[in-house]
């Protein structure tokens, strides 16, 4: 096969019949106002962490919604817990305390 410079990935696909919906199912019981994110950015805009290193507050919403537990718990501990973006949320959502719920659910259900 010709080499095009770029190369085939892996599928993000989505196996519902695989899903693990623990972690988002006790974030929203913690955190029912997550359930109103309209995913606009304007946490990962203003983020301290995201303004000085490679992180994405934002898709870490999106990865919690996609069960992709594993890639959370490699990113969520970049959030340095400052709480900025809750003061800017539209949606009023205390996204640190979200945060504060992942990473209690990951412990929870690591090994599991
Ligand atoms: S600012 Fe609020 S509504 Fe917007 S993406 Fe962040 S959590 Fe969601
Ligand atoms: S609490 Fe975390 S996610 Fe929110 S602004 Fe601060 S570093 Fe970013």
């Amino acid at each position: 096969m010709s080499k095009f410079g770029f190369s085939i990935i892996e599928t993000r696909t989505i196996d519902y019949d695989q899903f693990d919906g623990r972690l988002l199912k006790d974030v929203l019981i913690g955190e029912p106002s997550f359930l109103t994110c309209m995913s606009c950015g304007g946490c990962t805009a203003t983020c301290s962490a995201g303004n000085l290193i490679d992180f994405n507050i934002r898709r870490m919403g999106l990865l919690l919604r996609q069960g992709e537990t594993e890639l959370l718990a490699k990113e969520i501990d970049k959030c340095m817990l400052c709480g900025k973006c809750a003061l800017v949320c539209p949606r009023d959502i205390n996204i640190r305390n979200v945060i504060m719920l992942i990473k209690k659910g990951i412990v929870k259900y690591r090994n599991q």
